[in-house]
């Protein structure tokens, strides 16, 4: 069984990477009867911001990744949250100290960039190691007295002196990777005024992953080079080794080329991006699945879900974030779902962002209902035209009474648009609504509309009235545009028969008191 873990750092910022990689941690340790668990990386408090928890909180639910154990749900290893871990870090520097396997450092910045620069001149590898460490084997009187004077310092660990010596390690997803050992002596344990004795990445994780029992590390792959310094410190705190995965980066293109997706340029970085405008958690479930695993990919979504993510099936190389493709996913996923599954994503996300627009479902249900099986339930070709919740408004707003003004613009305009005589169009409506009938045959329905083009004298086809334009006033075409439009408020439209049965007698009339007054 394999117990995962993901450790978000609370900067205020759900990175969609975060989302990946949260996925292929909870469902290695789903498929394999083991524990998921996310622990929060405060360690540096000087990025911290306000309500980040929370805020990490709302992406995690709405991808359903909410861990087996957490800061919320509490578990058998916590606290999970570092900055509350302090005494349990400090009792390893302790060990260590003792065991003189660190050592308390007192370089200055000046010291450090001193030893940098003089290591670049002589062009010897840079770092704090060896003899260039200046406080590794300081005398203990000496140390003492710094302390007393209350000089800053660090804790770093004592890298092994094996200089030149090669490592080997065996990444789940890469397969054995041979490096050069590490020989930094990396700060274990700073403290500073925002930070009083908190522990590093480095040492934290070990500690954590550790007692927390985690037997499996997925983590980005910007952190494949410190694993040598990483198993050595898990070698010196006497701990079993830990077996990593590193998942590449999910990359952008940009021209001709592909770079990471950035927090600071791309607003499709960000899981708020994908929870504003409403994707379906499922669609891009299955996008990120099928990014991890190219299988996935191929399967229909209910499958690619519940289908196993494998670490040696995922790339080395970054996958592309394509907006395109997760559309037209989207799309097809919501086609698949019943009016009444759409309505209720939509009120749940209207419920966060359009409280005008949740307001007017829950005044009419029936009406939602029946606006989303126009061409949709039981139709051969469900229609595709929302890609996410939050486009509801737009493409079905015109349902509403509430809403159908708002979407639908000044009337002088639209009719303008239609290219026909705005006195025609205000005849012809006048005549088809003087004669409506409300009726449940699409074709007997339809022959309203001709009825009337055909007494407005409209030629009876588009061949008809391109052979000699000037003879008539538009087509068929034009004369039920003009019907659209005073329904629906646009010239396009899904089957307008569907829309008045939707809509029923009376609110199909009453849209045409502004062409017919
Ligand atoms: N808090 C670390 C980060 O944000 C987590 C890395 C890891 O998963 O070990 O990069």
């Amino acid at each position: 069984a394999k117990v995962t873990r993901f450790g978000p750092s609370p900067t205020g910022f759900v990175h969609i990477g975060g989302i990946y990689t949260a996925t292929i941690d909870q469902d290695v340790a789903r498929h394999s009867g083991g524990r998921y668990l996310v622990r929060v990386e405060d360690t540096d408090q000087s990025r911290e911001v306000e309500g980040a928890v929370e805020q990490f909180e709302r992406g995690f639910s709405y991808f359903r990744l909410a861990a087996d154990e957490d800061i919320t749900r509490g578990g058998d290893y916590g606290p999970y949250q570092q900055s509350a871990r302090e005494e349990i870090y400090l009792s390893y520097v302790r060990h260590l100290l003792r065991e003189g396997r660190a050592y308390i450092d007192f370089a200055t910045k000046d010291e450090l960039a001193s030893i940098t620069s003089r290591q670049q001149a002589t062009k010897l590898p840079t770092g704090y190691y060896g003899s260039w460490a200046l406080w590794r084997d300081a005398e203990p009187a000496d140390v003492q007295a710094k302390l007393d004077a209350g000089e800053p310092w660090v804790v770093r660990f004592r890298a092994p002196d094996d200089t030149g010596a090669r490592v080997r390690f065996t990444d789940a997803i890469r397969g054995t990777i041979e490096a050069e050992a590490n020989r930094n002596d990396v700060v274990i344990l700073k403290s500073s005024e925002q930070s009083p004795r908190l522990p590093t990445y480095h040492f934290a994780h070990a500690v954590d992953d550790h007692l927390m029992r985690v037997n499996l590390v997925i983590r980005g792959d910007e952190w494949i080079s410190s694993v040598p310094v990483h198993q050595q410190l898990f070698d010196a705190l006497g701990f079993e080794p830990i077996t990593y995965a590193h998942i590449a980066p999910l990359m952008k293109q940009e021209g001709g080329s592909k770079r990471k997706l950035s927090k600071r340029k791309d607003p499709e970085a960000s899981v708020d991006f994908y929870i504003e405008a409403g994707y379906p958690a499922d669609a891009v479930l299955y996008y990120l699945r099928g990014l991890a695993n190219g299988r996935l990919a191929e399967l229909p979504l209910e499958q690619a879900l519940a289908e196993p993510i494998r670490l040696e099936e995922c790339g080395v190389a970054g996958p592309l974030v394509d907006l395109v493709k997760l559309d037209d996913l989207a799309a097809d996923h919501i086609a698949t779902l019943s009016g009444q599954d759409i309505l209720d994503a939509v009120r749940a996300w209207a419920g966060q962002f359009d409280p005008e627009l949740l307001a007017v479902l829950d005044a009419e249900p029936e009406l939602a209902l029946r606006a989303l099986a126009v061409e949709r339930e039981g139709a051969e070709n469900p229609r595709k035209d929302l890609k996410r919740w939050g486009e509801f408004r737009a493409v079905y707003g015109f349902f509403f009474p509430q809403l159908h003004a708002a979407v639908t613009g000044p009337d002088d305009e639209r009719i303008a648009a239609l290219g026909v005589a705005p006195e025609v169009v205000r005849a012809v409506a006048a005549d088809f609504v003087a004669n409506y009938r409300q009726l449940d045959d699409g074709q007997e329905w339809f022959q309203q509309i001709r009825d009337v083009a055909a007494k407005h004298g409209f030629a009876r086809n588009a061949k008809e009235f391109k052979k000699d334009p000037d003879a008539f006033p538009g087509s068929i075409r034009e004369a039920s545009q003009i019907i659209r439009l005073a329904i629906t408020g646009s010239t396009r439209s899904p089957d307008l028969h569907s829309i008045t049965q939707a809509l029923g007698q009376e609110e199909t009339l009453r849209r045409f008191a502004a062409l017919t007054a």
